[in-house]
């Protein structure tokens, strides 16, 4: 941060959940005010326990579909913003579509409405890589934009949107294509998904992991410190208006991240998901030079730091072969198309 007396202001949205507490965390540790807005619905005021007497940290329940006057008065003085603020997950969002247009594009736009554009040194939205679909890799940013399910769709309107802010209203603003991030503190509560929550409570209450087709297909994942790090540069970089994609570079299949957690000898076999890609895989030499990023953790050390936490995943759902059928039901329905 430049060296002068007053700290800036950045606003989190989202800041209490997984990837947004790391980057709190992140922004305090670099002299920075952190304001965070969260509506608690996947967040948890656990990740954020440890800020409660740091007072350059400041909290709002809130919900950006449901614009009040605390809220508008929570965003003045804010000078970067961070905006994970939003919902997830594939299953629900094919159940709901409604919910996930409403939460994470009209509450894009709820926000940008209220910001003062011309104060906001930089605006950075945390994007989806499941706009690219089932891509070619490894996927470039420029790589056809073809969002399968109502979750990716929602994502990538509202990334839209934010460009459509700075090209229209000057908005200064990068985007992050977030591949899939794993780290302490993911998501605990709620649908099927995310396989790091599924597999640590599997191994807590010792049943068997819950393999999808043969384990081999691989996954670009990215240890959350790294994440939060690569949004921290995008918000303090000179650079504008830019789109990068953020993974590790480096795919790990399934059935090494089951050979890390020494469960190799312990798994079930469930059936391969239509419109699931065998391999995700983030070209991130645009990233790499732009904002002198790199990953800094390793997969290794990353699945030790969780294993080292795994009792934060002890009230997770705990899913098994017959549960995940039922709870996959209408991903097989509307999917299939792309089998
Ligand atoms: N996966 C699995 N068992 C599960 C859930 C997921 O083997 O119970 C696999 C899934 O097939 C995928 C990977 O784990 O290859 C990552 O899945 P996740 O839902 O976390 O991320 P996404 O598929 O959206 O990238």
């Amino acid at each position: 941060m430049k060296s002068s007396n007053k700290k800036s202001t950045v606003l989190i949205t989202g800041g209490a959940g997984f990837i947004g507490s790391h980057t709190t965390d992140l922004f305090l540790s670099k002299g920075f005010k952190v304001k965070v807005i969260d509506n608690l619905s996947g967040g948890n005021l656990h990740n954020i326990k440890h800020l409660s007497n740091n007072r350059n940290f400041k909290f709002l329940k809130a919900d950006l579909t449901k614009f009040d006057k605390k809220l508008s008065n929570f965003l003045s003085n804010v000078e970067y913003v961070i905006h994970f603020a939003g919902i997830g997950d594939i299953v629900p969002s094919i159940k709901y579509p409604e919910k996930y247009f409403e939460n994470n594009v009209q509450g894009t736009v709820n926000l940008l409405s209220k910001l003062k554009i011309d104060k906001i040194k930089k605006f950075v939205y945390a994007a989806s890589s499941s706009c690219y679909g089932i891509a070619k890799t490894p996927t470039t940013e420029n790589h056809i934009i073809k969002p399968l399910y109502p979750y990716a769709s929602s994502k990538y309107l509202a990334e839209e949107i934010c460009l459509h802010w700075h090209k229209v209203y000057n908005l200064n603003f990068n985007s992050i294509r977030i591949f899939n991030a794993y780290g302490t503190r993911s998501r605990t509560s709620g649908a099927y998904g995310a396989v790091f929550g599924v597999f640590l409570k599997q191994i807590i209450e010792n049943k068997p992991l819950t393999v999808v087709g043969n384990g081999k297909q691989k996954r670009d994942f990215l240890y959350v410190t790294d994440v939060a790090n690569a949004f921290y540069k995008a918000a303090v970089t000179n650079l504008n208006g830019k789109i990068w994609n953020l993974g590790s570079g480096k795919p790990k299949s399934i059935n090494y991240l089951i050979k890390l957690l020494n469960k190799e000898k312990d798994v079930t076999y469930i059936p391969e998901r239509p419109g699931e890609p065998r391999v995700t895989h983030a070209n991130i030499n645009k990233i790499a030079s732009d904002l002198k990023w790199s990953p800094k953790v390793s997969f290794e050390t990353g699945v030790n730091n969780i294993l080292e936490n795994i009792d934060y995943w002890r009230n997770a759902p705990l899913w098994n072969k017959k549960n995940i059928s039922k709870e996959t039901e209408l991903w097989f329905k509307f999917m299939k198309k792309y089998s």
